[in-house]
């Protein structure tokens, strides 16, 4: 692994960069790639923002956000290629894992526990609650100074990966971080709002048809909630407005587990894990070929849905260190 001065000195050096997150972008990948882009720029290099994704609305405020290419890779000479927040080359999507073989400096960043070993940078902590922590340090050794732009978007990384500092990803560092962004002068409470205060209708539609799906092991540690297409569809709702429902599966006295099944085209599910106290869902999430963090992590399965239900909760429930029942 590469030390994070050494990423400085190679990003220093850097002058057509293309920055990249990973597919179904969240706060943390748009906002470090924002942040770590207009940066960039304003040292008078020339900088891509991309993505196989379009950008949630929720986060369009975002300064700079228009400047996001989504859809295939965009055509381009580039000596520099910087992956934030992808814990496998498969997260960075269709073509544009393909990149990592061209012919540029390849820069990965990431944060997430047991990532793998890609690119010719590599520099990854577990230990940071965001990547935007990282980017904020990476700032720190290039010496620049952190724009309010820049700040608010690093801002909006951390908050929506610690669950406004709720989870134990949470560290001093974390606060210290992001005082030094109130310092620069951000407009936090406004962008809280934006984030979580101006949701569409459909996103309550949505929420009030995954709670009717809400289940519960005999044992009272696992839930879980299913959204279908059907379900998706009725509501008036898109796929961007299931980010944050799975939480509510464990929002219950009791409930160590919390699993999300959404249906993300026909047969194909998107399993999101989270856990309260002591399950690994890292390590739950790759019993099927998925990852993410301790208490939060993700995978796809393709199958029938019973099928892939019966077996993710009764792992979920071994998990828990209870049998089936
Ligand atoms: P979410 O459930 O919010 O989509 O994702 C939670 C965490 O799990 C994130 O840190 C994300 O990186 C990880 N994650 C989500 N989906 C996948 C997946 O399909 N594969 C892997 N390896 N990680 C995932
Ligand atoms: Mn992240």
């Amino acid at each position: 692994m590469s030390k994070l001065a050494d990423v400085a000195r190679v990003i220093e050096r850097a002058q057509r960069v293309l920055i990249c997150g990973h597919v179904t972008p969240d706060g943390d990948s748009l906002g470090s790639t924002l942040a770590l882009g207009l940066t960039l720029e304003q040292l008078g290099k020339t900088v891509t923002l991309a993505g196989p994704d379009p950008v949630p609305e929720i986060y369009k405020f975002l300064p700079g956000v228009e400047r996001f290419v989504t859809g295939p890779p965009p055509d381009g000479k580039f000596d520099t290629f910087i992956v934030l927040d992808c814990s496998t080359p498969e997260r960075l999507g269709e073509g544009y894992r393909d990149l990592l073989h061209r012919d540029m400096v390849t820069v990965n960043i990431d944060h997430h526990i047991g990532s793998a070993d890609f690119g010719e940078y590599r520099y990854v902590d577990p230990h940071a609650a965001a990547v935007g922590e990282i980017v904020f340090d990476l700032f720190g050794l290039m010496g620049v100074k952190i724009s309010p732009e820049a700040a608010i978007c690093l801002y909006i990384a951390i908050i929506t990966d610690t669950g406004s500092f709720q989870y134990d990803n949470t560290t001093p560092g974390t606060h210290r971080r992001v005082a030094k962004l109130l310092e620069i002068g951000i407009p936090a409470t406004p962008a809280n709002i934006r984030v979580y205060e101006e949701k569409p209708r459909a996103f309550l539609r949505l929420l009030g048809a995954a709670l009717n799906t809400l289940s519960e092991s005999p044992c009272g540690r696992v839930c879980w909630m299913t959204i279908t297409r059907d379900i998706i569809l009725n509501a008036g709702a898109e796929d961007e407005h299931a980010e944050g429902l799975v939480n509510y599966t464990r929002r219950i006295k009791g409930v160590e587990v919390g699993l999300l099944f959404r249906e993300t085209a026909a047969g194909s599910y998107k399993i999101s894990f989270r856990s309260k106290y002591f399950v690994d869902v890292n390590k739950l999430a790759a019993i099927f070929g998925g990852g993410g963090h301790l208490r939060a992590a993700g995978c796809v399965i393709q199958g029938d849905l019973n099928k892939i239900r019966k077996e993710v909760v009764a792992a979920a429930i071994r998990a828990t260190g209870g049998n089936n029942h």
